[in-house]
């Protein structure tokens, strides 16, 4: 007569309380449930309620851009001047089914009508994934995916237009990537997912030409596929318009209304509450993380490094996303193999573009995950030293 539970694939028995010895962490996939306790915290305040009458129509009655809820543009704004993380002031602003398709709808608008098309869509390496798979996915005449910007070297016409995405910070190793490429002929998309005091110090508000962001990595909430994107010059932000317009016919209201609810709660006192509770946990976990493989001599971690925070006033390490591992020893070496076999389920860095010694574990799912990612961890470590 025991209760009948679910345990999750680590643990087992018939109160979930034996650890399984199959169990298999899962460290891939960005999941941000790691805020989860919070919303949780203000399960009423966040909380939705539509009647089946509310909002039915296609727009709202503003006539500029009767896709997107003004009161959401308005909080978006206050959001930006609270945390000090970008300028939003005489910006347009573009809603997206998340920042993935505002970065198709930013290389949309930047390659199109270019008197020498395609253009060469680059990106640091390691670079988020993305960016190549909808390059290759859409065969555009106006665009291709060419990778690291030093590949630019052997594109021989020098008219070529470049775009180039700058992931900051970026995933998979949370570095605050800068540009590589200057001049008239390069254009710059800023991919900001990670630009919240959760995962790094904010050393000054950015202020790119085109800068995606997304409720995903700032709220939590990735399911609700809720991204904006602050765009300076106009005709960029119509033809960013345009494209969600063709693409999805906008935002769906339930989640702009969603957001709108989430937005109120996070910029109560100030933003504080949820930005001190998101950098904390994850503060916490690096501090766990670090202290786990610091006596690796396989395992290494990235560098984390410490900038002046214009938001908490503080000098601050780096908290990233993701922890991206590298396995010491050759190179040739496959790290996720390695840690697959020690019951880890990494993403390999060949995924993006990088060597297969390197592998990405995130930081930022459900406690309960990242609590047995480090006993997987010290395991492996252990058994370096003969002891496991
Ligand atoms: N950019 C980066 C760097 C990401 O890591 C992600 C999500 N993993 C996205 C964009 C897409 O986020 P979303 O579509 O949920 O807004």
């Amino acid at each position: 007569n025991y209760p009948i539970c679910e345990c999750n694939t680590c643990y087992e028995g018939p109160d979930c309380s034996q650890f399984s010895s199959l169990c298999v962490v899962d460290a891939d996939g960005g999941n941000p449930l790691f805020l989860e306790p919070f919303w949780v915290k203000h399960a009423a305040s966040s909380a939705v309620v539509v009647a089946g009458w509310h909002r039915m129509s296609y727009a709202y009655d503003s006539a500029a851009t009767p896709l997107m809820s003004q009161e959401l543009e308005k909080k978006i704004r206050k959001l930006h001047k609270l945390v000090g993380n970008a300028v939003s002031d005489n910006r347009f602003i573009v809603f997206g089914v998340g920042s993935t398709q505002l970065l198709a709808a930013a290389i949309y608008a930047l390659s199109s009508n270019l008197s020498n098309p395609p253009a060469q869509i680059v990106a640091s390496v390691p670079h988020y994934p993305v960016y190549q798979a909808q390059a290759d996915m859409f065969r555009s005449v106006d665009f291709e995916f060419l990778g690291d910007p030093s590949l630019r070297k052997n594109t021989t016409d020098l008219s070529t237009e470049f775009i180039e995405i700058v992931t900051s910070p970026n995933n998979p190793d949370g570095q605050l990537n800068r540009p590589i490429l200057q001049g008239s002929s390069a254009k710059t998309v800023y991919d900001h997912a990670y630009y919240w005091p959760h995962f790094t110090p904010i050393p000054a508000p950015a202020d790119g030409d085109v800068m995606t962001f997304t409720l995903s990595k700032l709220t939590g909430h990735a399911g609700s596929r809720f991204g904006w994107a602050l765009i300076k010059d106009e005709e960029v932000f119509k033809k960013m318009y345009m494209f969600i317009t063709i693409n999805s016919m906008g935002m769906s209201h339930d989640s702009q209304l969603r957001a709108l609810k989430l937005l109120n709660v996070v910029l109560e006192g100030n933003g504080k509450e949820i930005h001190e509770f998101g950098y904390e946990t994850m503060r916490k976990r690096w501090e766990v993380l670090r202290k786990t493989l610091s006596s690796s001599k396989r395992f290494s971690l990235q560098e984390t490094p410490s900038h002046f925070c214009s938001f908490s006033q503080k000098v601050r390490e780096l908290s990233p996303a993701f922890a991206w591992v590298k396995c010491e020893g050759e190179e040739e070496v496959d790290c996720t193999a390695m840690l697959l076999a020690g019951g880890i389920i990494g993403r390999g860095g060949s995924m993006f573009g990088a060597e297969k010694r390197y592998v990405r574990l995130s930081v930022l799912r459900s406690q309960d995950d990242f609590d047995i990612l480090i006993q997987k961890l010290e395991a492996l470590v252990s058994e370096e030293d003969g002891v496991g």
